[in-house]
């Protein structure tokens, strides 16, 4: 690794989403980083997101894993590499190369993946490989395949802003991608012409800034780009001459279309619409010279992704708009570098430098890695992967840098999976996570901020993770521990870097070989950089092939696509029903997805107490009229159920959702939630081309959870209240919020969490009973600061949540009387404010109210000037757009 000072201020890149916004970030030199927008970076010119925002918040070594592990003790290197190189040995002797898989992760560096991915398929003999961007965008690899002939995102995000019509299609871009939703925000600001329409069965917050939001049933997608295609064609909006020279299929396309959706009517009646909504979006498209499509996981992560991808493309090329400012299909990706995979070759089905398993492609392959055993043909998807796990024909796993055992769907089968597994082993930074938990072998990886490389963002916009940390313990990058592993199995001689720049050039004169403008990959001109140069990078967008000037950045712009006949192709689709539908047993349909304030499974995210407070627990949505069917309010707790699996979530009842569905995060853990993990719910039917799982749409029912106690528990440090039936536990200042409920006896439950809180001769007490009332109500001191409290009864709300919090706070003041503690309410009233809406100045929601209520506010700008919520990173800005429409509605009423 290069040594740097680690106290100079480092420009890298976020470790969260696909947007790959750049950071400035100053290393206090104790550990700490002050972190900030990089203003040169051109994905974000120095914005960052409430997640980007808190990342000096993340930094701690709190909960991570810094030495290797063998069947729980620690071991030194040299044995934990050895047992690995050993392990997949023996398995590959004895059981061949295919019993033997790695499952990797968009959150490696280009340079890490690249080692695993050159070490499985060019020398254990097996494409086993594959990564969490399976769940992700698998569905628009394959449909950028069918449809390009290369897996291709034709544009720049400088599209949103340059079109006349940004269609967003299953994307919550405001929480899931804040960074470019404030730019298309901004850019609609400047130029009120631009319009913008949300497809989503969900009203979410991005609707804030949409002219349209047209909430189709889910999955319909199909049957409404088809609709659009034979609209369009209808009204003479064929590029003829485009169609002509660079398409074929337009007319099977067009067949598939006509027969199911050839007109509003019938458009609207199969997506669950109103065809005046359908006929505003058709007229909305047709008068729109420049259009962008931009979709992610709400067409993505579908039985039928595929078609709903190449559904959108078709509309793209029918019209000619691709290749050319502000126009284009734009799938954004949801982590940091997924993109990163997909060109290094990470996932199972392509080989490498978006090469995939054509006979020519092997050979080259293998002649440029001097391997005589690359692999031959495709390996396993994700969930086949892990069903292989399970059947035991894959005998040894490595799994690097993700939680599989919290984000594939059936997830608890994941876990008995990897529990069954000869040799499971786990590269990971974080020691408190489900999947490390189940694995045998842990190898300690350098977590961001430490870590050296290079990511590509969605536009196609490669920039450096340089490190601003220290490595911790005897933590190593990724890279470092595939390549002593490889030198360990005989291969050391293909693994001999010496630094991450080593392998980009390795990995750009790869893209480059044999390529000629035949492969869209290419950025051969970094083959021959100098360290110092690698060192330097700043943001590229590829392709930058060697010897050539800098090319033209979007593609298809002059109509060569990448088929071998150059041209793109239509694709013939029609609409089907997901695998697995509802019934009388499971008649609502679930959706998961994301929240604004958290990352996945909330390793890293979890770690900051502001974000943590947004959404403090785990949420199940449902509209207000199957709540009442189910006799559900909104605050309790109900319970999912599904043919695979259950959880449990707090309610929330909205009209934001459509009847019939309901809506889940899928963040929830079992290191942060009794019974909070989605996926163990979740439906694990795939799309038969991509791989890709139906995690929008599981058949499921919903009942109450009823409670005979429920309260919290404030404490300085975690405790294990496994007693309870329903726990989450949250980070706050100073202490960990601990939300409890149970359906067992009040006293019998008392005495369990009495007996979790902290005891012993320097522990001060005071506790309050009063069995009529059903409640409990107890504290601890230590060293005359508070070190527990927990208020539990009938309801939830015995006392002031967030007047106890700031007892916790270093130099709290606390009451004169202990007891007066146990009153959970301070002397001078103080209520409670609702949830966290801005994570940036700690501004609740009910604040928010109050202000608009007082001033008479109309405007998000005025909000920001009464309360300051909105005026830093803006993430938060929709949601004071909704509540502002909520607060004029309360008062027009
Ligand atoms: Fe990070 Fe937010 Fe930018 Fe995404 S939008 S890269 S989470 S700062």
């Amino acid at each position: 690794m290069t040594q740097r000072s680690m106290t100079t201020a480092i420009h890298t890149t976020c470790p969260y989403c696909g947007v790959g916004c750049g950071i400035v970030a100053a290393p206090d030199g104790k550990g700490g980083a002050v972190i900030a927008g990089d203003p040169g970076h051109p994905a974000n010119k120095g914005r960052l997101c409430s997640k980007g925002s808190a990342l000096g918040e993340t930094l701690s070594l709190e909960d991570r894993l810094l030495h290797p592990e063998i069947d729980g003790k620690r071991v030194d290197w040299n044995a934990a590499l050895d047992a690995v190189a050993a392990g997949f040995a023996d398995t590959i002797a004895r059981h061949g190369p295919e019993s033997v898989a790695f499952y990797v992760s968009g959150q490696l560096l280009t340079e890490d993946y690249y080692a695993a991915n050159k070490l499985i398929k060019g020398f254990l003999g097996t494409a086993n490989i594959d990564t969490n961007s399976r769940l992700c965008m698998a569905s628009s690899v394959a449909g950028h395949r069918r449809a390009f002939g290369s897996d291709t995102v034709p544009g720049l995000y400088e599209d949103f802003e340059l079109a006349d019509l940004v269609v967003l299609v299953g994307s919550n871009l405001a929480w899931c991608h804040p960074i470019l939703f404030q730019r298309l925000v901004a850019a609609r600001q400047a130029r009120p012409g631009l319009r913008v329409v949300v497809i989503d069965p969900r009203r979410t917050e991005t609707c804030e800034a949409a002219d349209l939001h047209l909430p189709l049933k889910l999955g319909s997608d199909v049957a409404l780009f088809n609709g659009l295609l034979a609209d369009l064609d209808n009204r003479g909006l064929r590029d003829t001459r485009f169609v002509e020279r660079h398409t074929q299929g337009l007319d099977d396309a067009l067949r598939a279309a006509r027969r199911v959706t050839p007109d509003f009517a019938t458009t609207a009646a199969a997506c669950g619409l109103t065809a005046a909504d359908v006929e505003a979006f058709f007229d909305m498209v047709a008068a729109a010279p420049r259009m962008v499509t931009v979709y992610s996981q709400g067409v993505n992560q579908s039985s039928a992704g595929v078609d709903k991808v190449n559904a959108i493309v078709n509309t793209h090329l029918l019209t000619g708009r691709i290749g050319k400012p502000g126009t284009g299909p734009f799938s954004v990706t949801g982590q940091p570098n997924a993109m990163g995979g997909r060109e290094v070759g990470a996932l199972s089905n392509q080989l490498a430098a978006h090469m995939d398993f054509a006979t020519s492609d092997i050979d080259r392959v293998g002649r440029f890695w001097n391997a005589a055993g690359v692999a031959s043909k495709p390996g396993l998807k994700a969930i086949d992967l892990f069903e292989a796990v399970g059947s035991g024909k894959i005998k040894a796993i490595w799994i690097m840098a993700t939680n599989p055992v919290v984000s594939l769907p059936d997830a608890d089968r994941v876990r008995a999976a990897l529990e069954s597994c000869d040799l499971s082993v786990v590269s990971e930074a974080i020691r408190a996570s489900d999947t490390v938990d189940a694995c045998r072998i842990r190898l300690p990886a350098l977590a961001w901020g430490e870590k050296d490389g290079t990511v590509t963002n969605s536009e196609r916009r490669i920039s450096r993770q340089r490190p601003f940390l220290a490595p911790p313990g005897e933590a190593r990058q990724d890279w470092w521990i595939l390549a002593e592993v490889a030198r360990r199995m005989g291969f050391g001689a293909a693994f001999d870097w010496k630094g991450p720049a080593d392998i980009f050039r390795e990995h750009a004169a790869l893209s480059g070989f044999e390529n000629a403008g035949t492969r869209d990959f290419d950025i051969g001109a970094w083959a021959h950089a100098t360290d110092a140069a690698y060192e330097d990078m700043r943001p590229f967008v590829w392709p930058a092939q060697a010897g050539k000037p800098a090319a033209e950045q979007r593609f298809f712009g002059n109509g060569k696509f990448f088929h071998s006949d150059g041209l793109a192709r239509f694709v013939a689709v029609s609409p089907r029903d997901p695998v697995n539908d509802v019934d009388a047993e499971a008649p609502l349909r679930l959706n998961t997805g994301r929240v604004r304030d958290q990352w996945h499974t909330m390793t890293r995210s979890g770690k900051s107490p502001r974000l943590a407070r947004h959404r403090p627990e785990p949420t199940l949505e449902l509209h207000p009229d199957d709540a009442a069917d189910l006799a559900i309010a909104d605050d309790d707790i109900a319970e999912v159920r599904t043919r695979w699996g259950s959880a449990l979530a707090r309610a929330s009842v909205t009209p934001a959702t459509r009847r019939g569905d309901i809506f889940a995060p899928m963040h929830w853990t079992a290191q942060t939630a009794s019974r909070g993990l989605v996926n163990a719910a979740t439906n694990p039917a795939v799309d038969p081309i991509s791989g890709q799982p139906e995690l929008k749409h599981t058949p499921a029912a919903v009942q109450p959870w009823p409670v005979r106690w429920q309260g919290f528990l404030l404490s300085s440090r975690r405790l294990d209240l496994a007693s309870c039936g329903y726990w989450v536990a949250i980070r706050g200042e100073g202490h960990w919020l601990h939300e409890i409920a149970g359906q067992d006896d009040p006293a019998a439950a008392w005495a369990a969490i009495g007996g979790a809180l902290p005891d012993g001769p320097d522990i001060d007490r005071v506790e309050y009973v009063d069995e009529t009332a059903g409640e409990f109500r107890g504290a601890r001191f230590r060293d005359g600061r508070l070190d527990a409290c927990v208020f539990v009864g009938a309801g939830r709300h015995l006392a002031a949540r967030d007047w106890i919090a700031t007892l916790f706070v270093p130099d709290a003041e606390l009451p004169d009387s202990r007891a007066a503690i146990l009153v959970g309410r301070p002397s001078a009233p103080r209520p409670d404010l609702g949830p966290l809406v801005c994570a940036c100045f700690g501004v609740r929601r009910d604040t928010i109210l109050d202000a608009i209520v007082a001033g008479d506010l109309a405007s998000v700008d005025a909000v920001g000037v009464a309360t300051s919520a909105g005026t830093n990173c803006g993430s938060c800005r929709p949601e004071l757009a909704a509540l502002l429409r909520h607060a004029i509605r309360k008062v027009a009423a």
